[in-house]
This record gives C-alpha cells, sequence and structure tokens, in this order.
C-alpha cells in the first residue's frame, strides 16, 4: 500500500450550513441566534431544534435538542422552520463555484465534499483554501463559510476539518503526523459507531493514540471485518480507497405535526414518503424485495418488514404498505397511540436494471402492465412538473416537504420537492 509523502487530499465542511443559509438569504437573522425546526407549529416547544447557527451554540444550543431545553439555554433564540429547498439550491450553487476551482472527487453530503489536490495545490494549499473561501463569499454570500481540511488521505482530512471550525484551514503534512492526530478526542475519528467505540474501550482502547499503537489484526478482529484493518492504515496516513458501496436501501421518515399523530393521518403520509421513495428507487433502477414500515410512538417503536416479489412498480409498493397498516393497526388495537415519527424503508435491493423473477409467482403479466403503468406516470410528472399524475390523492402535512426532508446523507435532487 502507497503511503503518501505529501498532502493529497482536501476536506470541506460547511459551518452550520442549514443555520447559515437562513441567516445569507434572509438579512434580519444575520448574527442572531436561530434554530431552525422541522416544521411550523403552535406547539414549537414540543419539537426539536435540527440545526443551530453559530450564535445559538455560543450561547449552549446544540443540534438536535428539545425547543424547550434551547429556549431555556438562550431565551432570545428565534426558531426558523426548514426550507430543504434553499438549503438545496445552495449546495448547488456552492458545488459549482467550488468546481470552478478545483475538481469534486466525491459529494459526502449535502454539507461536506472531498477533492484531490493538483500539483500546484500541493504546493500551496493555503492558496487553495483562500481562493474557496473568496469564491464563495463573492458569488454566494459571506454568511456560508466553510472549514477545510489537508492531508494525505480523505479520513484524515476529514479529521483536520474540524480542528479549526468555523471557517479555519488545517493543514496536516505527513512530515508532521501523528502528534496533531492525538491531540484530538476520539470522537473526530468518523466511522466509529456506538457498537464498536464500546469494543474499544472494553479493548483498553480509549484514545486515537491507542488506536494508532494497535495492530492492524488486532482492528479487524475487532471490528469483526476488514474495516477496522483500513482504519489503521487511514490513521498512519496510508492512501485508502473508499469501498464501492452498493445501494442498501431507500427510505423516507417524517417527525408528523403535533394534532396529526394519529394512525389514518400517519398511513395518509407513510403512503406519500413510500411513492417517493419508490420513485427515487426507479430512477436508479432498483427493486425492492422488502418493505418495512416504522412508527415511533410516546408507548414505543413499533415496527414490521414485508417481504415482496422484487418489485419497483407503484400498485405493488402500495398494496404492500396497505398491509403493514392492517397489521399494525391489529396489533396497536386497544393501545394509546400517538404516533411522532413514521417510516418507509424499501430494502434487499437486487442488482440495479434486473428485477429477480420469482419462480413461485406467476404475476409476471400483471406486474409488468403495473410497471407500464408506474413508469407512465414518471415520465409524466417528470416533463410536467410536480405532481400532475398520482397514485390516489396527495395531501402533504403542514410543513410540507414529504420527501424533500433534510438529511445530512442524501442531497435531494429537485423531484423530491414535488
Ligand atoms: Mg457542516
Amino acid at each position: 500500500m502507497r503511503k503518501p509523502e505529501t498532502i493529497e487530499r482536501l476536506y470541506l465542511d460547511f459551518d452550520g450550513f442549514f443555520a447559515s443559509v437562513h441567516q445569507q438569504i434572509t438579512p434580519k437573522l444575520r448574527g442572531k441566534p436561530i434554530g431552525v425546526i422541522p416544521f411550523e407549529t403552535n406547539a414549537a416547544s414540543s419539537t426539536v431544534v435540527i440545526a443551530c447557527s453559530r450564535e445559538a451554540k455560543a450561547a449552549g444550543c446544540k443540534n438536535v435538542m428539545r425547543v424547550r431545553d434551547a429556549l431555556d439555554r438562550c431565551p432570545e433564540l428565534i426558531l426558523v422552520t426548514q426550507r430543504p429547498d434553499w438549503y438545496r439550491r445552495a449546495h448547488n450553487a456552492l458545488i459549482n463555484e467550488i468546481e470552478c476551482e478545483i475538481p469534486i472527487e466525491t459529494i459526502k453530503s449535502i454539507d461536506e465534499l472531498a477533492c484531490i489536490l493538483g500539483k500546484a495545490d500541493i504546493a500551496d494549499p493555503h492558496d487553495l483554501a483562500s481562493r474557496l473561501k473568496l469564491r464563495i463569499a463573492k458569488n454566494i454570500g459571506p454568511y456560508i463559510t466553510c472549514s477545510i481540511g489537508f492531508a494525505a488521505n480523505r479520513l484524515l482530512a476529514k479529521i483536520a476539518c474540524k480542528v479549526d471550525k468555523p471557517n479555519g484551514v488545517t493543514i496536516w503534512r505527513p512530515d508532521d503526523m501523528p502528534g496533531p492526530l492525538f491531540k484530538r478526542p476520539m470522537s473526530d475519528i468518523p466511522g466509529i459507531g456506538s457498537k464498536i467505540s464500546f469494543r474499544l474501550m472494553v479493548a483498553g482502547i480509549t484514545t486515537i493514540e491507542d488506536l494508532y499503537a494497535t495492530q492492524p489484526k488486532h482492528l479487524r478482529a475487532l471490528w469483526g471485518n476488514v474495516n477496522g484493518e483500513r482504519m489503521w492504515y487511514a490513521i498512519h496516513g496510508y492512501e485508502i480507497f473508499a469501498q464501492p458501496t452498493s445501494r442498501g436501501m431507500f427510505g423516507h421518515g417524517r417527525v408528523l405535526p403535533p394534532g396529526h399523530r394519529d394512525i389514518e393521518r400517519a398511513k395518509e403520509y407513510s403512503r406519500l414518503l413510500l411513492s417517493k421513495a419508490a420513485r427515487r428507487m426507479r430512477r436508479d433502477a432498483f427493486f425492492a424485495k422488502s418493505l418495512w414500515l416504522w412508527l415511533n410512538m410516546r408507548s414505543g417503536v413499533w415496527y414490521k418488514q414485508l417481504e415482496l416479489p422484487s418489485v419497483q412498480d407503484e400498485p405493488a409498493c402500495l398494496a404492500a404498505l396497505n398491509k403493514l397498516w392492517s397489521l399494525a393497526k391489529k396489533e396497536l388495537a386497544g393501545r394509546p397511540v400517538e404516533i411522532i415519527r413514521v417510516g418507509v424503508t424499501l430494502s434487499e435491493l437486487g442488482e440495479p436494471g434486473v428485477r429477480q423473477l420469482d419462480m413461485f409467482l406467476a404475476d409476471d403479466d400483471q406486474r409488468q402492465q403495473a410497471e407500464v403503468l408506474t413508469n407512465t406516470v414518471d415520465r409524466l410528472n417528470a416533463k410536467f412538473g410536480k405532481r400532475v399524475v398520482t397514485f390516489g390523492h396527495w395531501s402533504p402535512p403542514p410543513g410540507g416537504y414529504a420527501g424533500g426532508k433534510i438529511s445530512f446523507n442524501r442531497i435531494p435532487s429537485a423531484e423530491d420537492f414535488w
């Protein structure tokens, strides 16, 4: 494996992205503590702040904090409703600006991306960072800032990127390593979830220095797969290529506004969420063999999975969802039901473009008809915009955006806002 002798990668992360987009677009919010909430509601105290501005963070607010706790810490906090359409537009505009300076290797999320450095950038990373920041400030606006990390590989660049937030630049040259890495908390290393971090703790590995000193084979055993070994090579500054990730699932979830948390309305919203997830799945040419329905209630979580005969068409997905709801109604009968969040997931996807035929199910003619119908509807909607044709009526919950909900892991595309 190759160990680069110079910096080769850049990682860029926008600072408090959602909140800064609001401040850029709405001048009266600039310099003020703001908290982004998922939907407009009179009972704001029962929801959570999903993102907050740096002014709110300075006052002790955190992302994903109950509104009432955030208001306790910062009584002057201004609550604004999320605008996924703004975030998407800002994302696209920012990507365009960055690509004018350096090609983007990969877009990691709506507010993070990575690049491979060219010769001139390796020689003068500060100049590249200044050009990027200047261009964004001039062409998009000075209220959207980013932090940039440079290192031998993407993982180190990502960790470096967090060192000097907001609006920082951190350069970790291979010659200076691993000193600066050892100063970081273990939680700065991406890809260590609660399960792994517990195993590491049990093994006496509690700092990045411990992790660095552990043998790669030992890390592989602790992880239970090759990712442990990859982690060792990554923190030692080797060139590590991201493994091609196969698509695991298509899903959508939504927190329901207070007053909309009964079974009938949750069922209605789940239909819209599934319709959107299925459309994304078709766009990427996948077929699903499994559908999940998730209900988060005050009294606990209810979920169930249903096998599907490798489908992608709307009627088949909606029929399966109906079955799941019948089961839910039966099992939840007699219990107090207040559904806070509803989610649907299409999973067990096969190879894109290939429908695995079920030998025991002679549904092919019918299935193909449904697929033709669904594809026609998709094409009509793509051509004329919005939902000119839908399967059943379309009534999104207050706050709208049934499927264009914000997510750090998925950049919504324009179609998701229909
Ligand atoms: Mg960010």
